[in-house]
């Protein structure tokens, strides 16, 4: 399944240094592509899928904070849950999240790093491309913005060489910056051609902070920040205000939009990554589908972390971009699957300019796959991979099998 093409009845796939040579049927690459075969039997082989949002090392919270009442609360309830967290802690979380990953078929996945010293250790024990994107908060920091923004610049440029990816730059999200860090890390990574991604209007908490100077979120945080940037519009406005909206951003959630937010997204370029359940474990307002992708917003899926997904009864649950896919269908049933499947292929891999290299079959494009077992009968090959559940029969990454259960 190249996903950018119709499904290929008994295709084949020609790969040498781990990138697709070549995408179709059996009978005619045989001939051309001489040597070893892997015959994979019965089943669907499509791209790995690509995770537009995540918190890897938050996988250990797993099922432990139970929703809360105020999106604020929730940010409060994992501080105090990380306070206690050293190195083996976070490395040993964040790894666990990447083994989940490569056994539900996602084989990129853009990463928001909060602790930036284990990333070295990390990023060269896994074998999935990490799109590690270094955190900046700092509203309490009495340091200036420039050191902030050079700090992670320089931890960046002492991972380029680390595990396969690559680094960017996450301002955390309007509420937790100051307006001066926005504005520095939007020159500094268009300067050194760095991608970007933020939280961005996430809750109403937020939508209120910054459109009206209201709510718990103003409340709690006027003590702490500068609130001079509150009460001029909308959290899109406020960061296109800064310079941060354009093609090199990946802004998350999305969920509380203003007037012409998804129309000024789009002017700008701006991907969006929705992440179905955490926006149902916080109870978020209907996340707005149909007017970003109206608008022209290119639009894909995240799992986000563990921390903000409820478990099933008796489960505890797991990064799956299978899962995410089940959730949005409950919330928007009459997307076809075919559109469905780009939410978590080509559309992620654009948002982390990673287009025509993942999250389709084609030659020039990684060679990273994912495989399910599991026949067709009768039904579209497309409806059969977004109705998937569990793991897939094997990942491959770069050209080497990284997953096959015995
Ligand atoms: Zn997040």
């Amino acid at each position: 399944m190249p996903v950018v093409s119709p499904p290929i009845e008994d295709g084949a796939l020609a790969i040498s240094d781990g990138i697709i040579r070549a995408v179709g049927p059996w009978r005619e690459l045989r001939n051309e592509w001489p040597g070893t075969i892997d015959d994979l039997g019965e089943g669907i082989v499509m791209p790995g899928l690509v995770n537009g949002h995540c918190h890897l090392d938050y996988t250990d919270l797993a099922g432990e904070l139970a929703p809360p009442r105020e999106f604020t609360d929730w940010i409060k309830s994992i501080l105090a849950a990380r306070s206690s967290w050293g190195f083996s802690e976070y490395a040993g979380s964040w790894l666990k999240g990447a083994d989940q990953l490569r056994r539900h078929g996602i084989t990129s996945v853009a990463n928001i790093e909060s602790t930036p010293e284990i990333l070295a250790h990390v990023r060269a024990a896994t074998v999935l491309r990490v799109f590690s994107f270094l955190e900046l908060t700092g509203i309490r920091s009495v340091r200036p913005s420039g050191e902030l923004v050079g700090d992670a610049l320089r931890i960046a440029e002492g991972l380029e060489m680390i595990g396969r990816g690559a680094i960017g730059l996450s301002p955390h999200a309007p509420y937790s910056t100051r307006s001066d860090l926005v504005e520095r890390v939007a020159r500094e990574a268009r300067q050194e051609g760095l991608r970007v991604t933020m939280h961005v209007a996430e809750s109403l908490a937020e939508f209120d902070m910054f459109a009206f100077r209201r709510g718990p979120m103003f409340d709690w945080l006027k003590s702490q920040r500068p609130m001079e940037d509150c009460g001029l519009g909308s959290p899109v406005v406020h960061l296109d205000r800064y310079g941060l909206l354009d093609a090199n951003l990946l802004a998350v959630h999305g969920n509380y939009l203003w007037r012409d937010d998804a129309r000024l997204l789009a002017s700008r370029g701006v991907s969006m990554a929705h992440c179905p359940q955490s926006h149902a474990y916080f109870r978020h307002q209907r996340f707005p589908y149909r007017e970003l992708l109206e608008s022209g917003v290119n639009v894909c899926l995240g799992t986000d972390s563990l921390a903000s997904t409820r478990a099933a009864p008796g489960k505890r649950p797991q990064l799956s971009l299978f899962d995410e896919l089940h959730a949005f269908q409950m919330v928007e049933p009459n997307v076809p699957p075919k559109e469905l499947l780009r939410l978590v292929t080509v559309n992620a891999a654009r948002a982390l300019g990673w287009r025509g290299r993942a999250g389709q079959l084609t030659p020039g494009a990684w060679a990273d796959l994912a495989v399910l077992q599991e026949k067709s009968s009768g039904r579209r090959a497309e409806e059969v991979v977004v109705t998937h559940r569990g793991e897939v029969a094997a990942t491959m990454v770069g050209g080497d099998w990284v997953w096959q259960p015995s």
